[in-house]
């Protein structure tokens, strides 16, 4: 195709304003799918995707449409909308020329809109506002077409008005994405260069690549190589998706498609990489490749010890289509045989952990999510802390967090609560806008460690489920941190020990000591539990000494009761960890890390 008659375009949308919809009704409007074939979110296919409603992997799909006799290749590129994956979103705006900016015109901006927008216009992207949900009798399009216009320039006329579910406007979307988008530009006769937007794992294909042709040509059966590795593969397949794959002669200047090479792990096929020919390789890379960093870490545990072999095998299945997950065994007095797991933030974890239970039938817990301290001891080495057991036991010089960046999106009336939140989680305030008559943009920046642990729950809660939420890291600072640790009778518990601003441990300790009490039962000795920083205790509790006697609660009578009863203790013994002399149902552990 002319690279005239090619438009590269995404949609990106706070969660649930509808573009995964709205692509929907693209694809049968320009006849892709047939009305027969559709199925809501057609494009999202992981089953977890459907159900939650949320875009985790993007995908490519071309289009034909037709504007005054002239027929165009459309191709537009399905992104993550949310945070954690925003190097993903980041490398599909590259892929692009244009931007659909989608917005509920029942809602209005969100937390997402404003951190989509602003990667969109980072990456010189032409935006095209949009109203969706116009079908709503709730919808107020007119108020937030005024609020659109003012956040990007332009007058409110220009906003158009959609309804992804009636197909209203969508027409009309298609023509303006034709007349505004810029065609691509890139050199035909250069060396090839393809910048890897996508790379998804398939069981029966193995990797496919999604790739956007920047200069020169792929054709099929070629060796190509990966420009940050230079490992060359044979290209099995070559294609474009519309949306299911077609195989195609070759991708010139300005397309997008898929790249097939039989390799199995994606990790070869890295996001934001550049493909290029073994015959006739391009000297530079397309600006922009680096590898994704975890930013928050948790232990995984499967609660049937025996499980563990099943936890190993699915966590190498899942790194198959996931190069930004990261594990490596770890043992856990109080848990047994698991994973210290890295991911990119709270939603791929909980993504990953919803997945291990749901594909592969585990049952996990995890611990507490904590983010990556610097340690700089007093002997001069510097130690990167992921595990609060692992926080060097000598003298500090320095500890340093990671810092984020965050805009909260809220209605006015709740500003105050909000900032509340926001100070008691060591939130620096930065700035404060109003966007339209009532809501609130809030900048702050903020540790890590503090929003990895329930912020997002507490602020849904004090803005009844109106605030919104986004977050990008800017760094790292030093903080005047410490590591608890919780003792049972002296021995240290390891998955409770916590690194927490100094003001903190107290509470901390406080906490954790008192679920502890409430949850393990009485031993046969008084058992101690403390919290403490070092060698000096903050907090303590104990379990008063008691003869256990289950059976005397049964007051002789019910014979199958006692039975069951001896039973069941009989099953809680297989779970039984011992810390030093005394004797804890796992599931007690398992409660206090869960907050249960
Ligand atoms: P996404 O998270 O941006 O991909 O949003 P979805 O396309 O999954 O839509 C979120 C919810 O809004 C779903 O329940 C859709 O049925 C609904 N929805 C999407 N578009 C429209 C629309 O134009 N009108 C109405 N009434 N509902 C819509
Ligand atoms: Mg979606």
């Amino acid at each position: 195709t002319d690279p005239a008659q090619i438009r590269n375009f995404c949609i990106i949308a706070h969660i649930d304003h509808g573009k995964s919809t709205l692509a929907d009704r693209m694809l049968q409007i320009t006849g892709v799918v047939s009305d027969r074939d559709m199925r809501a979110q057609y494009l999202d296919r992981m089953d977890i995707e459907r159900e939650r409603g949320i875009t985790i992997k993007s995908q490519a799909v071309r289009m034909p449409w037709e504007v005054d006799g002239t027929g165009y290749a459309l191709n537009m590129i399905d992104t993550p909308g949310h945070v954690d994956f925003s190097y993903e979103v980041s490398r599909s705006l590259a892929a692009c020329e244009g931007a659909i900016l989608l917005v509920d015109a029942a809602q209005g901006i969100e937390a997402q809109t404003l951190a989509n927008l602003y990667l969109a216009m980072e990456n010189d992207l032409e935006i095209i506002p949009v109203l969706n949900k116009i079908d709503l009798p709730a919808a107020d399009p007119d108020k937030y077409a005024r609020e659109l216009a003012d956040l990007i320039g332009g007058s409110p006329d220009d906003v158009l008005k959609v309804s992804g579910k009636t197909g209203v406007g969508v027409e009309e979307l298609l023509d303006r994405v034709v007349g505004r988008v810029p065609a691509p530009v890139g050199r035909a006769d250069a060396p090839a260069r393809a910048m890897i937007f996508d790379s998804v794992y398939d069981s029966y294909r193995g990797v496919v690549t999604y790739v956007r042709m920047v200069d020169g040509k792929l054709n099929p059966r070629e060796r190509i190589q990966m420009m940050s590795t230079g490992s060359t593969h044979e290209l099995l397949e070559i294609g474009v998706s519309s949306p299911e794959p077609k195989p195609s002669k070759g991708l010139a200047v300005g397309e997008v498609g898929y790249l097939i090479t039989g390799v199995k792990d994606v990790r070869l096929s890295k996001v934001g990489d550049t493909v290029t020919t073994h015959r006739q390789a391009a000297t530079e890379p397309l600006p922009g490749y680096t590898d994704p960093k975890p930013m928050v870490f948790s232990g995984l545990y499967p609660i049937d010890g025996s499980d563990y072999p099943i936890l190993r095998e699915a966590l190498d299945k899942l790194k198959l289509s996931d190069a930004a997950l990261n594990y490596e065994p770890e043992t856990s007095v109080a848990l047994g045989f698991g994973f210290r797991c890295g991911f990119l933030g709270l939603l791929h974890l909980e993504i990953i952990t919803e997945r291990l239970s749901r594909e592969f039938g585990l049952d996990l817990i995890a611990t507490a999510p904590s983010v990556t301290y610097e340690v700089a001891t007093d002997d001069g080495r510097s130690v990167t802390v992921t595990n609060p057991s692992e926080f060097p036991s000598g003298k500090i010089r320095a500890v340093s967090e990671p810092v984020v960046r965050v805009g909260i999106l809220t209605p006015k009336d709740y500003v105050g609560t909000v900032m509340e939140l926001c100070q008691s989680r060591r939130g620096n305030l930065m700035g404060m806008e109003y966007l339209g008559e009532d809501r609130v943009e809030l900048r702050y920046s903020m540790p890590l460690g503090e929003i990895v642990f329930d912020f997002f729950d507490h602020l849904k809660s004090r803005t009844q489920g109106y605030a919104s939420l986004d977050y990008e890291p800017m760094g790292e600072q030093e903080a005047d941190l410490v590591k608890v640790d919780i003792l049972l009778q002296g021995e240290q518990v390891d998955a409770f020990s916590a690194i927490v601003h100094r003001d903190k441990a107290y509470s901390y300790g406080v906490l954790m000591t008192e679920r502890l009490k409430n949850l393990i039962p009485r031993q046969q000795f008084e058992v101690p539990i403390q919290a403490a920083i070092g060698s000096r205790i903050i907090a303590r509790e104990s379990i008063r000494a008691i003869r256990k006697d289950v059976l005397a609660k049964c007051y002789g009578g019910d014979i199958s009761r006692k039975r069951k009863l001896l039973e069941k203790q009989k099953e809680g013994k297989k779970r039984m960890k011992m810390v030093g002399r005394v004797e804890v149902p796992q599931e007690a552990f398992i409660a206090a890390l869960s907050g249960e």
